[in-house]
């Protein structure tokens, strides 16, 4: 089980494999240790691999499923798309302008459906990847999300209060 995260030691955005293995995991900017919470990974059933019943970096538990796709990826392909059709449209290349158009598409969609599933905390954001790591959450969910951004808000609010702003 691999985790994208940010460290809140340093601040950075860290990544550790094989959390799964051991009581705490490094962050791989700082070095810093993070305890894995108690009973946070479970033994998975009849030999399968091990699950995760929450986030190991923020005391949430709630995480959602969502494919590990970076996104501007997505929307780089789609304005190279775009731009080349742009450039064959200028020359009267109807053809070649939709063969661009289309070959972008398909490209996105097929990406989609290649690139594995991730397990993201509504929290704080740290990706969970690894297999049968997806099974006991859902997709996401705007309520949820909407309950934790508004925390966020509230927080940030109140830490501006603390210190006079
Ligand atoms: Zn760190
Ligand atoms: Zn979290």
């Amino acid at each position: 089980m691999n985790v994208v995260f940010v460290c809140p030691e340093c601040g950075q955005r860290a990544v550790a494999t094989s959390v799964e293995q051991g009581e705490a995991f490094p962050c791989s900017q700082c070095g810093s240790q993070l305890a894995v919470p108690t009973a946070a990974i479970v033994p998975g059933e009849a030999d399968g691999p091990p699950r995760l019943t929450r986030c190991l970096v923020c005391p949430s538990t709630e995480l959602f499923v969502r494919k590990n796709f970076p996104q501007r990826l997505g929307v780089g392909i789609v304005v190279a798309g775009l731009g080349l059709s742009c450039v064959s449209w200028a020359y009267h290349e109807m053809l070649i302008t939709f063969a661009i158009l289309f070959s972008t598409a398909l490209l996105d969609v097929m990406l989609f459906f290649l690139v594995p599933e991730c397990l993201t905390c509504y929290r704080c954001g740290a990706r969970y990847t690894g297999p049968g790591i997806t099974e006991r959450f859902g997709g996401f969910n705007l309520e949820t999300h909407e309950k934790y951004r508004q925390q966020a808000a509230r927080r940030g609010q109140s830490s501006a209060a603390a210190s006079g702003e």
